[in-house]
């Protein structure tokens, strides 16, 4: 069995970090070095490395993913202008290898970078 990963000893209460949201499936933390006003960090539960690795089965957690991002997005009061960026493997800067979207508010829209 591989090592925790860092989400999942936030989850499991190893690592102190703020919940801000959770359900059966997913949680949102902020990320620990912002790169815009507003990021946070949706994450499923289920440590899946990383998007290429998802499954068939995942296809609801996905979706589901996707529709807590647009409602955690408008309770943190950025839900009219926000960015979604999904890191996939370390070629693409993937640092922490379980899947997790960033949600970024308030940044600079006509910026072509998405460096994370
Ligand atoms: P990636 O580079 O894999 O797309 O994103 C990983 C993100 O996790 C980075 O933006 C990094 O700042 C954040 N991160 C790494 N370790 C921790 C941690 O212990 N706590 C929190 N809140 N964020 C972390």
């Amino acid at each position: 069995m591989s090592e925790k990963s860092v989400f999942t000893r936030i989850l499991e209460g190893e690592i102190p970090s703020e919940i801000l949201y959770q359900d059966e499936h997913c949680f949102v933390i902020r990320d620990i070095a912002p790169k815009a006003p507003t990021h946070l960090l949706l994450i499923p539960k289920k440590p899946i490395p990383k998007l290429s690795d998802a499954t068939e089965e995942d296809r609801e957690l996905l979706g589901h993913l996707l529709f807590t991002a647009k409602k955690v997005a408008q309770a943190a009061g950025i839900g009219d202008a926000f960015r979604l960026v999904i890191n996939n493997g370390a070629g693409a800067g993937q640092t922490v290898f379980h899947l997790h979207l960033h949600i970024l508010g308030n940044v600079q829209m006509s910026e072509g970078s998405l460096a994370l």
